[in-house]
């Protein structure tokens, strides 16, 4: 399972299409998320102005009902009877009980002082403001000169208190004033329902944004979303304020998508490096390829010029031992005294002869190498075999190995590298020799050990056999030696048996065949020994 998770995340095309998918859903899942959250939000807003309107309507119709109420009351009330006051202070007694905003209601005569009034004290509670306030009897006087409803401003004692001063419509007693004394922390618990409690917080605030109710906790965060709406008397600087608690939901919301935004970047990042680290490594690896490779060419390089080195030297090894022999006949000459031998001069024309033809062997040879195009030229195919012949034949003689020719057709001009061609039959020739001396030196040993045996009583012989038909000609050089020991490695550069060979013979033969466009090919004779053949294309002397 590590494994698969260790390749899966080695695959670069995988780590780019999960970054690719990441970063898309990132991208789209934050867009999404935060167009869902500003969608949420202005919904809330609007759903919060209109709570708080619908909220401000109820405390304000409430206000207005009992301004009302209190009003027809009072014109009801004849303060000199004590029937009608007794049923004023029960009706007023009960609506005090019903509203716990409302602390007092109170009569106020002309001079302001108090007729009657709920509730009924001796001396008058902290709780209420004494009638002799400044903004008590603002709010009395205001009442008078405009005959209306006034509200005081704020008095905040205890709690933050509201006067209201409201006319008498009772024509016997104009001047006299009903004084109505509201709780406001009261007023607005009282009438907010609990889902409202739930959703807002409920503030009331003046003019410079002091909250006035409730006086102690409650709204706590005015960052918050907020809503606010004008509140009391026109000019009072009052406001309704609400703050949506569930914002704090939101913004719950709005840190997850933040978390969330966050670990997927972080992914990404790591994802990112997971890329970079591969890329190098991939771009590390790639370069210690491409060092190899270098490494791999320079050994080929070498390795051609070793072959080279080593055909050149194998090609070569003949002529020179050649010119060798010669210079050390003609020198045996000198020393006999026999200067005027015309088998001085007949030598010394040998070694030249021969060092052209070595010369002419390292043309062909690095033409061959080369690959470059071999000067072919139209030659005798007679000719060129009984040259190949001349060059063995010595060697031949030593080992009392006669060459047969099988020459059953008409002389035919060939288009070829003569000087290769020549080598690769005396290459040939060559191997088929010494595979007849190891052959010859077995046979010798095998008469001494064993006196009567009849092997090797026949001389030996090699036969080169010349054939053709329409297309090509095919040679072949059959010999009477110990036979190949390994077909497979034949042809292979550096393939010897031999304890003085050097492995080039035959790959030479194969490459200057295959590079007249023929065939090179080796078999075992069951009669003993071995056939090596080639075939030339006739094509090649048309052209
Ligand atoms: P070299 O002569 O230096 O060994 P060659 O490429 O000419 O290189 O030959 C490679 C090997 O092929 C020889 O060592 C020998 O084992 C085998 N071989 C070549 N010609 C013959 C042959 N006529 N009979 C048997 N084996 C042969």
């Amino acid at each position: 399972m590590a494994l698969l998770g260790h390749r899966f995340f080695q695959n670069r095309w995988t780590l780019l299409g999960i970054m690719l998918f990441l970063t898309v859903g990132l991208f789209a899942s934050s867009t999404l998320g935060w167009l869902w959250y500003a969608d949420k939000r202005a919904s809330a807003a609007r759903q919060s102005s209109l709570d708080l309107l619908w909220m401000e309507q109820i405390i304000s119709n409430k206000l207005g009902t009992q301004q009302v109420m209190l009003q027809n009351w009072a014109l009801d009330l004849r303060p000199d009877s004590k029937q009608s006051r007794a049923e004023f202070i029960q009706r007023a007694d009960e609506l005090i009980k019903e509203n716990h905003a409302i602390l007092a209601v109170e009569i106020v005569d002309e001079q302001n002082q108090r007729l009657i009034g709920v509730p009924q004290f001796d001396e008058r509670p902290k709780q209420l403001p004494p009638l002799s306030d400044p903004l008590v009897q603002d709010a009395i006087h205001q009442s008078r000169s405009q005959n209306s409803a006034i509200y005081s401003r704020v008095i905040e004692q205890f709690a933050p208190l509201w006067v209201l001063a409201l006319p008498n419509s009772n024509e016997q007693h104009p001047l006299h004033r009903i004084i109505v004394t509201y709780d406001l922390n009261k007023l607005l618990t009282q009438e907010v329902p609990w889902w409202f409690v739930q959703r807002y917080d409920l503030s009331l605030v003046d003019e410079n944004d002091k909250q006035l109710s409730p006086s102690e906790g409650g709204i706590v965060n005015h960052h918050q979303q907020s809503n606010r709406i004008d509140f009391g008397p026109s000019g009072s600087g009052l406001s309704l304020k609400t703050s949506v608690r569930t914002v704090q939901n939101f913004d719950n919301l709005l840190i997850g998508l933040a978390v969330a935004v966050l670990f997927f970047g972080i992914l990404i990042i790591w994802l990112l490096r997971l890329l970079q680290r591969w890329i190098k490594e991939r771009k590390a690896a790639q370069q210690a390829l491409r060092e190899r490779d270098v490494l791999l060419q320079h050994t080929a390089h070498l390795s051609s010029l070793a072959e080279f080195a080593s055909g050149m030297a194998h090609e070569l090894n003949q002529p020179l031992a050649a010119i060798a022999n010669y210079a050390a006949a003609a020198e045996c000459l000198i020393e006999a005294n026999e200067i005027d031998s015309p088998k001085i001069k007949q030598a010394v024309e040998k070694m030249g002869e021969e060092s052209r033809r070595a010369g002419k062997i390292m043309h062909s040879m690095r033409n061959l190498i080369q690959k470059s195009a071999a000067p072919h030229e139209m030659y005798s195919l007679s000719r060129l075999v009984h040259e190949a012949i001349e060059l063995i034949e010595v060697q031949a003689k030593h080992l009392h190995i006669r060459i047969d020719l099988m020459f059953n057709m008409e002389d035919t001009q060939i288009r070829c590298d003569a000087v290769m061609l020549k080598q690769v039959l005396f290459n040939l020739m060559r191997n088929a020799l010494d595979s007849m001396k190891t052959e010859s030196m077995k046979n010798e040993k095998n008469k001494i050990e064993h006196p009567h045996h009849k092997l090797g009583e026949h001389p030996q012989k090699l036969c080169l056999v010349i054939e053709r038909n329409d297309r090509q000609i095919e040679i072949s050089v059959v010999d009477q030696g110990e036979g190949i020991q390994n077909m497979d490695k034949l042809f292979q550069a550096f393939y010897t048996t031999k304890s003085d060979g050097m492995g080039f013979g035959l790959a030479i033969c194969r490459t200057v065949i295959e590079n007249h466009g023929g065939k090179i090919w080796a078999e075992n004779n069951p009669n003993g020994g071995a056939i090596f053949r080639f075939r030339l294309p006739l094509e090649t002397e048309q052209t």
